[in-house]
Formats: structure tokens, sequence, C-alpha cells
């Protein structure tokens, strides 16, 4: 058939899992349009997203700001390299940097392409600033990170499916449990060759694990007593997601307008993507202070792609979204409505054993094993019904709509989980 033609789910999941790496294990439904909370099936199914593309379509799908901003750049200068200066770099570098409160930027499109820049830039400026022997620097990651993909980056994971079979792995690196700043202080005090302290501010794809509250505020001053560099990865957790324009907020939700508020906690290195672009293209990027940026010199880094025009214009617009409509402060107020109103039902719950999260970003716990199919099915149920969740590690389901739902939709969804989880109690 002509692949102008309209397809059947069915014939689409054939046609990827005949012709495309099984990398992954969806849920059998195929998409072929979104709208805000929305997304349809090939067959013209309506569901509420309750994933968001794993936290970057922040902003609601094809938001119309968003998607004229690219459209208008796409007709203009999509590609010139950095070989060549263009006229919507800079107007972006300055953007990004006085909304996100640093010096500078470092652009690049993938999450883990900019966790990679993190960590070269972090080694340098422990050669060069630091004065740690050269190949000896160390950097401290936690256990059950999710930092992407990269052959570096999994050296440091302890997820055994995504480690096994791709070594050797790259040295230098530290792993010790999450919100544990006793063993964070150790880590930090075992060796003169400590260079940074890598983290998310919640563990997303380990199951949304959020940390005490002081545990983000006390690991930076442990850094910084001990000249270390705090990055924080908030590729997943940024951007309005958590209720606040960044987990490192804390309570804050003036979405950067403040005077940096008491909660708030400044990385030295800070990491984002994923909701940068709205996820209408791959965005990501680093920021820091120059004492920090200035270690990386022209030909030390970069890619072809790396800051071009339409990620420019598109991650400018995908800010002003965030701003103009307030999705920090609805994503706050609807993620206390959620976590209340399930942490209701699952007082009397024999299916559902937790809810936690922070704003919008938010997971139940399955009372099932970690092998058990339960949270598959109770997906593959939700799905019918119209809402499209997936677990993560097996027994927990994270639920993390588009920051741009209205009270009546989430009420609308409580409703749907709910009704779905009391279909599985035992
Ligand atoms: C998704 C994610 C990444 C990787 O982003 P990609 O764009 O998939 O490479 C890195 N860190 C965190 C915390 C993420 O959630």
């Amino acid at each position: 058939m002509s692949v102008l033609e309209k397809m059947s789910s069915a014939e689409a999941i054939a046609l990827e899992d005949k012709y495309g790496a099984h990398n992954y294990h969806p849920l059998p439904v195929v998409l072929n349009r979104g709208e805000g909370v929305y997304v349809w099936d090939v067959e013209g199914k309506k569901y509420y997203d309750f994933l968001s593309a794993y936290s970057a379509v922040n902003q609601g799908h094809c938001h119309p700001k968003i998607v004229g901003a690219m459209v208008e750049q796409a007709q203009t200068l999509t590609l010139t390299s950095r070989a060549f200066y263009n006229d919507k770099l800079g107007v972006y570098e300055k953007y990004v940097t006085e909304y996100f409160g640093f010096d500078k930027v470092l652009p690049m499109n993938t999450g883990a392409e900019a966790v990679e820049t993190a960590l070269k830039i972090c080694r340098k400026w422990a050669y060069e600033k630091k004065g740690i022997n050269e190949n000896e620097a160390q950097i401290i990651v936690c256990d059950g990170n999710f930092h992407g993909r990269t052959t570096t980056i999994i050296s440091f994971s302890n997820d055994e499916n995504a480690r096994k079979n791709f070594g050797p792995y790259t040295a230098g690196f530290i792993s010790i449990p999450y919100d544990d700043i006793d063993a964070l202080e150790k880590a930090v005090n075992s060796s003169k060759n400590i260079a940074g302290f890598l983290v998310e501010p919640i563990q997303g794809e380990a199951g949304v694990y959020t940390p005490s509250e002081d545990f983000i505020k006390k690991a930076k001053a442990i850094c910084e007593a001990n000249n270390v560099l705090f990055i924080a990865d908030e590729v997943q957790t940024g951007i309005a997601r958590t209720g606040s324009l960044l987990a490192v907020c804390g309570n804050c939700s003036c979405e950067n307008k403040c005077e940096k508020q008491a909660t708030y906690t400044q990385p030295d290195i800070l990491i984002l993507g994923k909701a940068l672009s709205g996820g209408a293209y791959p965005v990501s990027a680093v920021l820091a202070n120059d004492a920090i940026m200035n270690v990386i010199k022209p030909g030390q880094h970069g890619s072809t792609f790396g800051g071009n025009p339409v990620a420019a214009a598109v991650a400018m617009a995908a800010l002003d979204v965030v701003s103009d409509e307030n999705l920090a402060q609805n994503a706050r107020k609807l993620g206390n409505i959620f976590r209340e109103e399930i942490g209701n039902y699952i007082k009397t719950s024999t299916i559902a054993t937790l809810v936690r999260g922070k704003g919008l970003l938010n997971a139940i716990v399955i009372n099932d094993t970690e092998e058990s199919e339960t949270a598959w099915n109770i997906c593959m149920r939700l799905a019918e019904k119209g809402l499209l969740a997936k677990p993560t590690h097996g027994n927990i389901i994270r639920f993390a709509p588009p920051l741009v739902m209205t009270e009546a939709q989430l009420k609308d969804c409580i409703a749907i989980i709910i009704g779905t989880l009391k279909e599985f109690e035992k």
C-alpha cells in the first residue's frame, strides 16, 4: 500500500516491528495527531497523554506559537553550522541565559549530548582550574540515575539492562545512594580528585524518586565547601514540570522572576533538554557561568546541529509559552490535586500502595513485583479508557500530562485512573 494512504494500527505496528530495531517496547497504540493534552490514534480514538513524551511536551502538543516559530524559521534558514554566525543564535543565547540566570549557554540537541557536554566541561574545569592531575578526575553520580544512552553515560548507570554487554566502560565515576547526604559528604572527602556531583533533582526514570526536602540544598553546600561542581540534570524535571521553573527552585513558583528566593539552589552547571523545545524539535542546553564555561575553547567541543536557527527560534517560543501561560503555577496546583485525590483513594486500595512526585511529575506504585505484568495491564486498560501512561521499572506507573491541562480535565483523568485501578483490586 502507498505510504500516503491511511494505515491501520496493526499495519503500522507490523512495519515498525519488521523494519525497526527493537530498542523500545511501546504500548500498542499508533498515534497520528496531537493537540494540547490530547493525542489521537489512526482509528480516530482520542486519548489524554499522560506521558508527554517523557516531559518533552510540557507546553502541550503542537502548540501554535511554537509550531509557528518553527515553520517561519524553517522557511527562512535552517542550518548554517557553527562555521558561520547566524542572526538567531545570539538572540537565543541572550534570551536563555537571562531566563535561567547564567552567564553562558552551550547549545546541543539531545539530553544525552548535553549531559556529555556537562561532563566534559566539568573534567576540563577540574584539570585547568581546580588543579587535579590529568586523567584523575572523578565525578560522583547516584544509584538509580538516568542521564541518557551514550557509552560514557551508561558506564555509570546501575541498570543492568542499560549497561550489560556495552563495555568496556568509561572510568572516572563514583556512585552513591540517592538522597544520602552522608554518603555524598564521605565521597567528596574520599579523594582530592573529586571534580563534580551529577544529580537529578527528582529521579524520573527510576520511578519519580523525590528526595528529602533539603537534599539538593545540602548537596550544593557540600559541593561548594569542597570546590566540587554541582551539576543538575533537569532534562526531565526542568521547565515547569515540577511546579517551579526548575526543580532546584525548590518551593519557589515565581518562574525565575524573583530575586532568587531562599529555596533556590543555583547549580554550577545546569542541563536542559526535552521541554526546552516543547517537544517540537531536539533542543538541549548546558548553562554555566563564565568561570566554568570559559574552559571550552574553539574546536574543543561542538555539534553540527547544536544552536541551529530553527532550534533557537523554537526554544525561545517554547520558553515564552512557559511564562505566558503560567505553566509552573498550573503544574503546582494540579499536582497537589492529583496527589491528594489519588492519595485518598490509596488509603483503602489493595492495588496501589503509594503516590509520589512533585508538580505534574508523579508516579503510582502498584502492589505487585517488578517482574509482574500488572502495571502494564493497568496501562493497557487505561489506554482502552482513553488515557495513555507507561510503566517504568515494572510496577511503577508515571503520570506526567502536558502542563496546559485544565483542572476539569485533570479531574476527568483522576476519575479514569481511580476507576481503572479499582478494576484491578484483589
Ligand atoms: C531523557 C533524559 C535524558 C536524555 O535525554 P535524551 O534526549 O533522550 O538523550 C537525560 N537525563 C534525564 C534526567 C532524562 O530524563
